[in-house]
């Protein structure tokens, strides 16, 4: 079954490295992205409002790990 309309989960590499689960240390995930209002970006006082993060959802357990661009 597809979920979030991707075709299939696959590898996700962050800063050089493979991704694993924090969780299940699953190495598949779904790849979302996500936009940052400028609610949460003033909450935190960050200078990143409206900019979009990337989210990799787990396909073996469904946690999902954020990440923020950088620049
Ligand atoms: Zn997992």
């Amino acid at each position: 079954m597809a979920l979030f309309g991707k075709k299939e989960s696959e590898p996700v590499v962050v800063a050089g490295r493979s991704l694993h689960c924090e969780i299940c240390k699953h190495d598949r995930f779904w790849k979302q992205e996500a936009q940052l209002n400028t609610a949460v970006a003033t909450f935190f006082n960050f200078d990143w409002a409206n900019k979009t993060a990337n989210c990799y959802v787990c396909d073996g357990c469904g946690y999902i790990h954020w990440f923020l661009p950088r620049k």
